[in-house]
């Protein structure tokens, strides 16, 4: 926030969404504005709909005299909408600001057909899920959307994803704008783009995790990577490579070949792809990650055993995440993401990382599932449209 009685309609407007400062009086103590001032501000952010009185009705002041009423951010002035894309499958859904799922939809997406057909249909989703959800599409602020590889996040592109051939560079935010206008009629929207495991690892940190102030999520389908939390905001890097682990040449896998064309890369070794391949030479068929997430599921010895063991190489590697970032939550999500993964990622990271680090580490599974792309990516968007500079510019935009 700007200097003590120089807090923008934005700033109130933070305070009051996380909850920091919720009645005038508070707002005035926090802000050092005066009681004018604040009520100029509020009213701003009350004629855009932003704000409303809360419903518990009046509290007591912390300047003391009249009880003052509460204010509350108004999350029924718009909805988000979210995608998160894997290789062949993708899921959907419109959020309410407050990151509550409206209406979702799964289904066959094939990364490969490339961004133009992808993102196309995607915008076919939008307009039918919007519908189920019984808003309208003039009512989304904006779109963020989960894709398995490094992002810029300055342009919203990828940058040479060994999962998405043909997306290189592509411009996603321009052409999904494009097919949301054209599915549903309205104008264009903001859209955001970020790697899966960063969306994932924000969501389950924002909804499951909210004081842990280093967070780490680490995707294992068909590919491998891992997403950073540190002090609330996702860790990138400088160009969107933070986090990208699958590609660490690990010892087991001298002799395999990689899809990004190397050999040697943990995710040849111990990603659910890999697990497929072991198990497809045993007799056992299964061709993707999410066939493993099943035979899992059935209880599969020997997809059980692949899974154990490609933990345990997750967790060699692991040992050296925790040692530098000294997390509070290590979180194993993905179609590996189970008691035989968990199993061999805890056996090998506890022998290699120092005790100090692991001392207040919680290994543990991914709460929110396959919807956790999905909430991480509807939070970045209202963060980002909601973020004090920002609430200033839409408010003079809506003539406000
Ligand atoms: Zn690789």
């Amino acid at each position: 926030m700007t200097g003590r009685g120089q807090a923008s309609a934005g700033d109130l407007l933070e305070l009051v969404r996380t909850g920091r400062a919720t009645t005038r009086g508070a707002l005035q103590q926090v802000t050092g504005l005066s009681r004018a001032t604040v009520g100029q501000r509020l009213d701003r952010l009350f004629r855009a709909g932003w704000l409303r009185e809360g419903a518990g009705g009046p509290v007591d002041s912390p300047l003391g005299g009249r009880p003052s009423i509460t204010l509350e951010f108004d999350d029924a002035h718009a909805v988000v909408l979210a995608a998160d894309l894997d290789t062949r499958h993708a899921r959907a859904c419109v959020l309410s600001l407050t990151g509550e799922i409206l209406a979702e939809h799964g289904g066959t997406l094939v990364i490969e057909d490339g961004p133009d057909a992808v993102l196309g249909e995607l915008g076919r989703w939008f307009a039918e899920l919007l519908e189920k959800a019984g808003h309208r599409p003039s009512e989304v602020c904006g779109i963020g959307l989960a894709v398995p590889g490094p992002v810029d996040s300055e342009t919203g592109r990828v940058v040479q994803p060994p999962m998405m051939p043909g997306w290189d560079a592509y411009d996603i935010r321009g052409r999904l704008a494009r097919a949301f206008t054209e599915h549903t009629g309205a104008p264009g929207v903001p859209v955001l783009v970020d790697n899966d495991a960063n969306l994932m690892a924000y969501g389950e940190q924002r909804t499951g995790h909210p004081d842990c102030s280093a967070f780490v999520l680490v995707k294992v389908s068909t590919g491998i990577g891992a997403g950073v939390v540190v002090g609330g905001s996702i860790f990138r890097g400088i160009d969107g490579g933070a986090g990208d682990i699958g590609h660490i040449r690990v010892p087991a896998g001298a002799q395999a070949l990689c899809r990004c064309g190397s050999y040697g890369c943990l995710a040849a070794v111990a990603s659910g792809g890999a697990v497929a391949r072991r198990l497809v030479e045993t007799g056992v068929p299964a061709a993707s990650g999410s066939d493993v997430r099943d035979l899992l599921a059935s209880g599969h010895p020997g997809a059980a055993a692949f899974a154990r063991e490609a933990g345990r190489q997750v967790g060699d590697v692991l040992a050296t995440v925790v040692t530098l970032l000294n997390p509070g939550v290590l979180m194993i999500a993905g179609d590996l993401a189970g008691t035989s993964f968990l199993t061999g990622v805890r056996e090998l990271l506890y022998q290699r990382a120092l005790p100090r680090s692991t001392a207040h580490l919680h290994v543990l599974t991914s709460r929110l599932g396959e919807r956790a792309g999905l909430v991480g990516a509807g939070a970045l968007v209202v963060e980002h449209l909601y973020a004090p500079e920002r609430v200033e510019e839409r408010l003079l935009a809506l003539g406000m």
